[in-house]
């Protein structure tokens, strides 16, 4: 296999863990390439049900080398409870299958404080973070106020540099949020306890994947989120505080020259969006309920119940065009065989007028949507492995999507275990 981008085309959820775990089964390597532990890519497979935070969803595949790049936020905390986790599964996970760039800079306990102080101090004006600490990490990251996590191997460079940087973080606590200060002496235990014990994994991961491009390995690249939530692209200020575009893959990968071949963008059959924002297509009452339920659609990471609606073509033909997507995996539609018709946002109406452009964010909260119906299909398609398996109203539905959105449909899954997925050609 060449190597490939595996990227969210909407607000994230649309099932990019499911779709990495199954492309994994022809690959070398696996690279989380940006966000932190605020994803929560759930796979199933033969081992059980996981909710991954961190760790690239290769885990799972013997012999594939999983490496979290330098573009992301590295929570040594959360990272080591999730191995934990997905190692009492009876997951291998080692040094030799678990990679962390030397580059990644590190999430501190302040940065999750820190997000939760924001949002409460925002209180009805808030973004409905995850409180992992993303936002504060990022712009610490920019403002070069956090450590790389290679420096754990030059202890009295490390301990000079975390001085200032614990200073900096106190000022914040103290005179932002009036909170209580971190002392040295626990900021040194935290490294105790978090830091060293995930030293036997960092490394150059940058060198490594430049030696597997040359020696024509397959890679992955797996990111968080969606397009709409790109910090650069997406829905600001509504977005995540990193690029989720595969534009960054190379940045975040530790090999700026890594090659992408094909860029598959992740679609969900329906809409959903957690936390706040604009939501132009979104659904309410008893049909957001039945939908909702239908898709299991709760926070992977939060519990929290998901925002519905149905397909969104305005925003997933500009998530793709962000992507610049070569092909799509478009996910569970199973979930809409309950639906006699199958609501479709086509267009939006703004200002009296309707486009199927996607509009500034400033305004989207002032868009309505335009709605198609399609006809549903009244049957269980969950065993369907083959296109020919299909009802016609399923083909049907997902040829008028592919039409619409101008992008190849060449996976499409019908069930959250590995195996429920058919390959188009
Ligand atoms: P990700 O963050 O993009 O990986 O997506 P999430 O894991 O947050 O959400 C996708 C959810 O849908 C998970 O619970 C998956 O197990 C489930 N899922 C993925 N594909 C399908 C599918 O085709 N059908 C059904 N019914 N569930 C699916």
């Amino acid at each position: 296999m060449s190597n490939c981008a595996i990227v969210g085309i909407n607000w994230g959820d649309e099932g990019k863990g499911r779709i990495v775990d199954y492309l994994t089964s022809n690959c070398d390597y696996v690279v989380r390439f940006q966000g932190g532990g605020n994803a929560g890519h759930t796979v199933i497979n033969e081992k059980g049900k996981f909710a991954l935070h961190l760790l690239p969803s290769g885990v799972f595949r013997p012999g594939v080398v999983n490496i979290l790049g330098n573009g992301v936020a590295l929570d040594p905390e959360n990272l080591l409870n999730e191995i934990d986790i997905v190692k009492s599964k009876g997951v291998y996970i080692g040094p030799d299958n678990l990679k962390i760039s030397d580059r990644a800079s590190i999430l501190f306990p302040w940065h999750r404080l820190m997000d939760e102080l924001e949002e409460n101090r925002l209180a009805d004006k808030k973004y409905g973070s995850t409180k992992q600490g993303i936002a504060p990490f990022y712009s610490d990251k920019s403002i070069k106020k956090t450590i790389l996590a290679g420096e754990v191997f030059y202890p009295d460079e490390m301990e000079k540099h975390l001085d200032s940087i614990l200073e900096w973080a106190n000022l914040k606590l103290t005179g932002i949020y009036n909170a209580v200060p971190i002392t040295k002496d626990q900021l040194n235990r935290w490294i105790e306890n978090y830091l060293n014990p995930i030293k036997g994994y960092i490394c150059n991961t940058g060198s490594l994947l430049k030696t597997a491009q040359q020696n024509n390995k397959s890679i992955i690249l797996e990111a968080q989120l969606g397009s709409l939530r790109d910090l650069d692209y997406g829905i600001y200020p509504y977005t995540t505080s990193a690029n989720t575009i595969v534009s960054y893959a190379p940045i975040g990968s530790g090999f700026p020259g890594i090659r992408i071949d094909e860029t598959v963008g992740v679609v969900k059959a329906y809409s959903t969006c957690v936390g706040e924002g604009p939501f132009v297509c979104e659904m309410t009452g008893d049909e957001a309920e039945k939908l909702r339920q239908a898709g299991g659609e709760y926070g992977a990471k939060t519990g929290r119940p998901r925002r519905v609606g149905p397909l969104d073509i305005v925003a997933t033909k500009y998530g793709i065009e962000m992507q610049n997507a070569t092909s799509i995996a478009f996910t569970k539609l199973d979930v809409l065989s309950y639906m006699e018709e199958i609501p479709v946002c086509t267009h939006y109406s703004y200002k009296g007028s309707v486009t199927d452009e996607f509009p500034f964010p400033a305004v989207l909260d002032q868009c309505s949507p335009v709605i198609e119906y399609a006809k549903g299909w009244n049957c269980d398609i969950s065993k369907a492995r083959k296109w020919e398996d299909l009802p016609q109203e399923a083909k049907d539905y997902v040829i008028m999507v592919e039409n619409k959105i101008n992008c190849h449909i060449k996976y499409i899954s019908v069930g959250p275990e590995r195996d429920s997925i058919i390959t188009r050609i």
